[in-house]
């Protein structure tokens, strides 16, 4: 019997990829992507917000080099955070160089005093910081830019996410942030691939192409009936062998209607993040991909111009703009104000009459909560899951924090499980 997979997004796709036959990608939007989409609006291009290809592995760049029909160029990352009212190079605890004395002061020796007491602490994401960091950076920049990214108490949130995603730099980095090159080549993110045109949603459409005759669209899956393996979706029900969820791993909970499962599925947090995306006149380069806000004078935790990283998502003579807010249950109320506000503060945009191109987007659940519940109930999930012939991949599905290239590895994986 065939393998139906939830969701055309890269997970998906990936999945179906490396089935090959006897399988059927169930979609709930009227267009493959997922996440991975781009929204054209008045000849701007705005991904779901900035998406940014760092590939590691040779199968994942040998996939989507072979699957997408534009050319993919190779861009040296150029982020920076802003504070103290200064840019400085990203990763902050490796590019000191540019912050007033009293910071780099700070900066450096809370580092090299957590350095010379030993092993950091795992107890949670805080200690970690704090004793891998120091506190200067704790303060300046790790405690601030994740709190109001996560909107979580930071020492309820574990260390298990950190692996690529925070450098833990030697003492002979720190040292070098401090002189002006600076070490702006750490970390996971250094180049990324990005295509010349159609944003990054041009990815998809290449991968896409190649099965869609293999996915149903408008199919929001709605009910799983596991003991018949039959599955219900919006207009028809499908007999399945063996099932892969790439869809958020409490809509797959809810959807099986099992018990024990939606018990456990309660446990499970994230944060939502607001993306308002504008396209402007240009006030001339920008010079800056994307730029880290961790202060609480602007509602933004990020911003980046999609128009510096290919000419191609603007119109000649404009420039594009996203910014993401995070927050819990609501939207904060006159975000849309305090956003432009913030740009024009910053220097990006001079008047409001300059805005030619607008997307407001909700990212549901973008940034799943680490915490110790989340430890917990996954393997049990999983194993429950994994028993009545449910495989799960990406980020949702997996209920992680991931990249793409992780989504298509995933999607591989649960094809070789499920195959
Ligand atoms: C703010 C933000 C920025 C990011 N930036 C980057 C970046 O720069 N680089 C990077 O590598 N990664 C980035 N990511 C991560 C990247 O978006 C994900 O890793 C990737 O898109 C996950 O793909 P997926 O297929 O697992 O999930 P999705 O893209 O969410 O696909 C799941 C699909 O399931 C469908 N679906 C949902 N419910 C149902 C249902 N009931 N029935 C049928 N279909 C359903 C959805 O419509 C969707 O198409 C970012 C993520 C966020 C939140």
């Amino acid at each position: 019997m065939k393998t139906i997979i939830i969701g055309a997004g890269l997970a998906g796709l990936s999945a179906g990829h490396r089935l090959k036959k006897d399988y059927l990608i169930l979609e709930k939007e009227k267009a493959p992507g997922g996440l991975c989409r781009t929204s054209i609006v008045n000849g701007f291009n705005f991904d779901y917000t900035g998406h940014f290809l760092h590939l590691r592995k040779a199968a994942t760049e040998k996939f989507i080099m072979s699957n997408t029909a534009v050319k993919l160029e190779k861009i040296s990352r150029k982020a920076f955070i802003h504070t103290e009212g200064v840019y400085t190079g990203y990763p902050y605890q490796v590019n000191n160089y540019g912050l007033p004395p009293e910071k780099v002061a700070e900066n450096i020796t809370g580092f090299l005093r957590a350095k010379f007491a030993g092993e950091p602490s795992t107890e949670n994401f805080k200690a970690w910081v704090s004793t891998a960091l120091g506190g200067g950076i704790a303060k300046n920049f790790m405690f601030p830019y994740n709190s109001k990214l996560l909107k979580y108490p930071l020492d309820k949130i574990t260390t298990k996410w950190l692996g690529r995603f925070v450098p833990n730099p030697t003492i002979q980095e720190i040292m070098r942030g401090i002189l002006p090159r600076g070490k702006q080549d750490m970390g996971y993110n250094a180049s990324f691939y990005y295509p010349e045109s159609g944003g990054i949603e041009s990815v998809i459409k290449g991968i896409y192409a190649k099965i869609k005759g293999n996915v149903r669209l408008e199919a929001s899956v709605k009910k799983i009936d596991a003991k018949n393996r039959t599955l219900y979706y919006d207009g028809g029900s499908e007999r399945y062998g063996k099932l892969i969820s790439t869809i958020p791993l409490p809509a797959l909970i809810k959807a099986t209607g099992n018990g024990e499962l939606i018990a456990l599925g309660k446990k499970l947090k994230a944060t939502s993040v607001y993306s308002l995306n504008l396209g402007f006149k240009s006030k001339g380069k920008i010079d800056r991909h994307w730029v880290y806000v961790p202060d609480d004078k602007h509602p933004f935790y990020r911003i980046g111009f999609p128009s510096e990283v290919v000419k191609s998502n603007a119109p000649e003579g404009y420039s594009s703009v996203f910014t993401e807010v995070s927050f819990n249950k609501k939207i904060p109320a006159g975000i849309d104000n305090a956003i432009i506000k913030g740009l024009i503060d910053m220097g990006f945009i001079s008047t409001r009459k300059e805005i030619k191109a607008w997307l407001p987007l909700i990212l549901k659940d973008a940034y799943v909560i680490y915490d110790r519940e989340r430890e917990e109930v996954i393997p049990s999930i999983m194993s429950i899951l994994n028993g009545m012939g449910i495989y799960t991949a990406g980020r949702w599905g997996n209920w992680e924090y991931s990249s793409m290239e992780d989504a298509i590895l995933e999607g591989f994986e649960a094809a070789e499980l499920a195959g």
